[in-house]
């Protein structure tokens, strides 16, 4: 067998605990999914069910028939949270109260009969742009996930930068607002105070107010929660209101990635999490907030685009890590 082909079967599993579900997957060195198991969990999920749950998944991936001829050389777990210096401890789960502090991470070891390599999924996610998705071979890359939240991984030359608890700073967390609303971090008028998908809903009923017969002034009385797909749905409506409210906060957003600018000169920024189906607008929005208020030196050459990978980033990107990634140049693949 040739170093190529040794390559080519070579495979990983990558779970991604999150605050609503276990992912899990089977993925080769090209990026494929070979094959991926679902399970739902809720914040009462304990480590004792956590480790069973993620056992029993990896029992079942490893049976899959597209996995039988592969090689499989590791698990990749990944999650939000703070891990300690040697990634021994969870030191705080965001959403998973009760993993907070347990002795999660040894029990998981301890449990799976592969090498274990565990991180926050932040970075998981930007690894998986850098190996095999719209990140490939960027020097500097920055991949947000803007959601509920926004977090942030940064790949620098082939490295993960990790300042605190293995991540690369809050990155959701810079100021771009003092004026700005309180954060639940308690910090005020964090990017995430401004951009996230509270700030959206925030804006579109400020915005709403006053007009009427708009296709987001149903979503608006029903008292829901406006998300990303009401946005993306009114857009394809021309609703005004959603227009003006995507523009507004995806400015912000552009503010933070300036700000971002200022601290790692990214090559390339890009969007995933749940509100990057936004898609254009969104990135307009981005674009214009960036370029007004950024050193123009930093953020003039800047690609901001869309991230590949949508839901399945974390997973992708924690098989990734299992297979040895993130590298400073790609392997020649088949
Ligand atoms: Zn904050």
């Amino acid at each position: 067998m040739t170093a190529d082909q040794a390559i080519s079967k070579t495979c990983a599993i990558g779970i991604d605990l999150g605050g609503q579900s276990i992912k899990a997957g089977v993925v080769d060195a090209a990026g494929t999914l070979l094959c991926r198991c679902n399970q739902p969990v809720d914040k009462t999920l304990s480590p004792s069910q956590a480790v069973s749950a993620m056992a029993d998944m990896v029992k079942t991936l490893r049976a899959d028939d597209a996995v039988s001829d592969h090689d499989l050389c590791g698990i990749g777990i990944v999650m939000p949270g703070y891990m300690n210096r040697d990634r021994s401890q969870l030191l705080f789960a965001a959403n998973l109260p009760q993993l907070s502090g347990s002795s999660l991470l040894a029990d998981l070891k301890n449990s799976l009969d592969l090498p274990v390599v565990f991180d926050a999924d932040c970075n998981a996610a930007a690894v998986a742009e850098h190996a095999f998705g719209a990140g490939a071979d960027v020097h500097r890359l920055v991949v947000a996930t803007v959601g509920t939240g926004i977090g942030a991984g940064v790949i620098i030359d082939g490295q993960i930068p990790r300042t605190m608890y293995h991540i690369a700073g809050s990155l959701g967390h810079v100021i771009v607002n003092p004026q700005g609303p309180q954060c639940p971090c308690g910090g005020r008028g964090c990017l995430e105070a401004m951009s996230a998908a509270s700030a959206f809903d925030r804006e579109a009923r400020r915005v709403q107010m006053g007009q009427s017969d708009t296709p987001l002034a149903a979503i608006l009385h029903s008292g829901q929660p406006v998300t990303g797909e009401d946005l993306r749905s009114a857009l394809d409506q021309a609703d005004p209101v959603a227009s003006q409210v995507v523009a507004h906060c995806g400015w912000w957003l552009g503010v933070g990635v300036a700000s971002w600018c200022a601290i790692f000169h990214p090559d390339r920024v890009l969007i995933g999490g749940g509100l990057a189906g936004l898609g254009q607008p969104l990135l307009d929005a981005v674009r214009k907030g960036c370029l007004e208020v950024g050193q123009p030196r930093l953020t003039q050459q800047l690609e901001i685009g869309l991230a590949h990978f949508g839901m399945d980033a974390g997973l992708v990107g924690a098989a990734a890590e299992a297979m040895g990634f993130p590298r400073l140049q790609r392997e020649p693949l088949p």
